[in-house]
């Protein structure tokens, strides 16, 4: 088992406006543990800091942790570069997946694969093509988008349907999902979920990040947690993300009476 330990983390952003640099706190203290074979769900308002909690999980310096810490098994992550997080087996599957000129899925995909695997051994060529053959016809993707550069010109449903493939051939220990559901229709959506649920198991743990319960139909989240103003405010099952669709993020919050 592995554990994501996430303890009292703050994190703050510096942007410039209008020539004055303003720094914002964004995470107010957010705790929460993942172990593998548990799936967690985020669920909050646009703005809340959902999307900057999954950066700094992955450890893009544009966030900057002021108090806190991120622990893997134990050891603070902190200082470790974003290839370290990844190579110790975290995966952030983004919520605006980049476009890289001149590599190919393919290409991409053997990079990040052989990078992850110990004593510098490439997976051979044919366990790879097989491999990636497999899943890709799990999520009913064209053999061709092996081939094409990577995310250049795919449409928003082929991105995301792409971020779950790297999942599948990448095999990290804990993913970060955000707003995976995002612009998908119904079919992909089942597509999406149908590859996370086929990660589901001992050695794999996931937070996925949504602003819509309707995900969550289909891929069973064992832990919900609400995130406002920075921090989780209310944890719980499924049937959380249930209530919310009902009842909205403004019901809870007059609930517990907060005012943020
Ligand atoms: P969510 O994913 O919950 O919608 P975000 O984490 O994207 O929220 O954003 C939380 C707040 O932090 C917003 O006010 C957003 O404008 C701000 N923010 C996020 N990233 C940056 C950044 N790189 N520079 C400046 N502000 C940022
Ligand atoms: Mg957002
Ligand atoms: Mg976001």
């Amino acid at each position: 088992m592995k554990k994501l330990e996430i303890k009292d983390l703050h994190v703050s952003v510096t942007s410039e406006e209008q020539g004055q640099q303003i720094t914002k706190e964004i995470l107010t203290g957010v705790n929460l543990t993942i172990k593998t074979g548990e799936i967690h769900a985020i669920m909050g308002p646009n703005g809340t800091g959902k999307s900057t909690l999954s950066q700094t999980i992955m450890g893009n310096s544009a966030y900057q942790v002021t108090q806190g810490d991120i622990l893997l098994d134990g050891e603070s992550i902190l200082a470790w570069p974003v290839d370290q997080r990844a190579r110790q087996g975290l995966f952030l599957a983004m919520q605006y997946p980049a476009e890289i000129q001149g590599v190919t899925n393919a290409e991409f995909l053997r990079t990040a694969i052989n990078a992850r695997r110990p004593n510098d051994q490439p997976m051979s060529v044919r366990d790879f093509i097989q491999e990636l053959d497999k899943n890709l016809q799990l999520l009913d993707m064209n053999e061709s988008m092996a081939e094409r550069y990577l995310n250049e010109g795919f449409s928003g449903g082929e991105k995301k349907r792409n971020e779950i493939l790297q999942l599948l051939m990448i095999k990290p220990s804990f993913a970060l999902l955000d707003e995976i559901d995002s612009g998908l229709d119904i079919d992909a959506l089942q597509v999406v979920a149908k590859g996370v649920n086929s990660m589901r198991g001992d050695n794999f743990g996931s937070l996925i990040i949504t602003h819509y319960q309707r995900l969550l139909n289909y891929i069973v989240p064992d832990f919900v947690h609400v995130m406002m103003g920075g921090k989780i405010i209310q944890s719980g099952d499924a049937q959380l993300a249930k209530r919310l669709e009902q009842e909205g993020y403004a019901g809870l919050r007059d609930e517990l009476g907060l005012n943020i």
